[in-house]
Parts: C-alpha cells; structure tokens; sequence
C-alpha cells in the first residue's frame, strides 16, 4: 500500500527542499516521488540533505504539469497552509492519512504540495478530491515544505501501521467479517477519466449557451467541487457521459 503513496512536489525552488523531503519520505517507508517542473534540478546539495535517501532522490520522475503526475491516481489530496476563498472538502492529516491508507490499497493516491512562496494555485487546488491543512499557529501556519511533507508522510504511516496491526488481529481471532474497506471492487475513477468527464460538460455547455467561453466565470469550478465531493463511479460517470452526449445531439439538430 505505501508503494502506491505518491508525494507530487510542484515547482519546488530550492532543491534542497526536494532533498529532505526524499529523507521525509522514505523514513516513513515511502518511496514514489515525483517532481513537476522544478525550478532547480536536485544538485549535490540535495543529495547531501537527502542522506541514506539519495535512492528515492534518484528515482524521482519529473513531468511538466500537475495533472500529468496525477492522472492515473484515483486520490488526489492538496495540501494548503492557510483557507482559500473557494471552499472544498477538507480532511486533517489524520484524516488524511488514513483516507490514503484504505485508498492505496487498491490504486495510486497522490499527496500534492506547492511552492515554497506561494503554495499552489487554486487551478492545482481544484484537481483534487480533498485538501489538507496541518493545523498550525494560526499566527504563524506555513511549515517548511519538507516538514510538511514528514508530518502528513508520519500520519499515513500511523494509519498504516495501525491498519496491519488490526489486520494481524482479525487472522489471530480467525475472524471472517469484511473489513469495511474492503469489497474487492473499485469504486472511484481516475483522475484521466474524470477530467475527460469535465472537458466534455464544459464543451457541452458551451454548446447550450450556458457556459460563455469569453466569460466562463467560475462555473467550472463549482462543478469540479460538486463532482469530486460526489465522486462518481464507472456507472453513473458513463450516464453522465451519455446525459452530456444527448444535450451534444439535441444542440446540433437544433441548429
Ligand atoms: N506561502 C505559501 C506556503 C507555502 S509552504 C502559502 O501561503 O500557501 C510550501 C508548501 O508546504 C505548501 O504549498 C504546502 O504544500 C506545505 N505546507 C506548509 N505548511 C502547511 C500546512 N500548515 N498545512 C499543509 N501543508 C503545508
């Protein structure tokens, strides 16, 4: 499960930040990072403050966008040190943690963090299905990138460590019941199916007049909050597809 835990750093500054979070990560017991254009490659100073890390330093895949590294996840949590004006469903790092430990266990989950100076923007934001804000000193509330990343990084392994002990309790007590998390099936889309879901409401939308491509305002985001508080499965995904493609039709022939 922690192999599927992915760490996304986007547009790190400093590499020295990217060293230390390698040594965040891989004391917890993970080990898939992935660097979105950052600004400096990780040099020898990285190396050095990555320690006995250098391995998941060197392992690092690096993409150009954001939604490159997450689009086969089919969990996606943001991580923001202060409320934005757009709310979005929220989770605290325990929270998260254990979100990512039943989730991991059956795909990808990515755990995304911004710049050093100003965080992520609210387009990165709405990619995800949560975000999560340690809750520091409000007065002070921006931990140093790799910090932040040992302390969400410490809550999985809590979660995780937790989840094994319990499974070892459940074969102990030779117990049958089903682990609430478990139903052999998967529930949730991928990040790639989603988005191909929003492409097409927003073209079918603009289809209708409803959407103004030069004024779009902010409906596609409120959609995206709605959809990925709601996270719809394979099923209703495919209705609302084929929903979408009856308004496609229905504005063709009317014109
Ligand atoms: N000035 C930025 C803070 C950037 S700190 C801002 O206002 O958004 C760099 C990164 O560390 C953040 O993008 C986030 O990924 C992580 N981080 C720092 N403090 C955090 C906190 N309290 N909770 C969650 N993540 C935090």
């Amino acid at each position: 499960m922690l192999d599927n835990v992915r760490i996304v750093l986007v547009n790190t500054s400093d590499c020295r930040n990217i060293g230390s979070a390698a040594r965040a990560m891989k004391t917890m017991g993970l080990k898939s990072l992935v660097l979105v254009d950052p600004k400096e490659m990780p040099n020898g100073q990285a190396q050095a403050l990555a320690a006995g890390a250098t391995d998941v330093l060197a392992n690092a895949k690096v993409v150009s966008t954001m939604k490159e590294a997450i689009e086969d996840c089919g969990l996606v949590v943001g991580t923001s040190a202060r409320s934005r004006t757009l709310p979005w469903p929220m989770l605290d790092p325990r929270g998260c943690g254990k979100q990512m430990t039943i989730e991991g266990k059956e795909y990808p989950v990515a755990l995304v963090f911004g710049r050093e100076s100003s965080g992520l923007t609210n387009d990165e934001l709405q990619l995800c299905h949560y975000h999560v804000a340690i809750p520091a000193n409000p007065e002070y509330s921006s931990l140093n990138l790799a910090m932040a990343v040992q302390t969400l990084s410490y809550e999985i392994r809590m979660n995780f460590l937790e989840d094994e002990q319990a499974q070892y309790n459940k074969q102990d007590k030779s117990e049958t019941t089903d682990s609430d998390v478990e139903d052999g099936e998967s529930k949730y889309q991928l990040v790639e199916e989603t988005e191909r879901f929003y492409d097409h409401f927003e073209s079918a939308m603009q289809g209708t007049g409803f959407i103004q491509p030069k004024h779009p305002g902010i409906i596609m985001t409120k959609v995206r909050r709605l959809f990925n508080r709601a996270r719809p499965d394979g099923k209703e995904l495919k209705m609302l597809r084929g929903i979408l493609a009856s308004v496609d039709k229905a504005v063709k022939n009317s014109k």
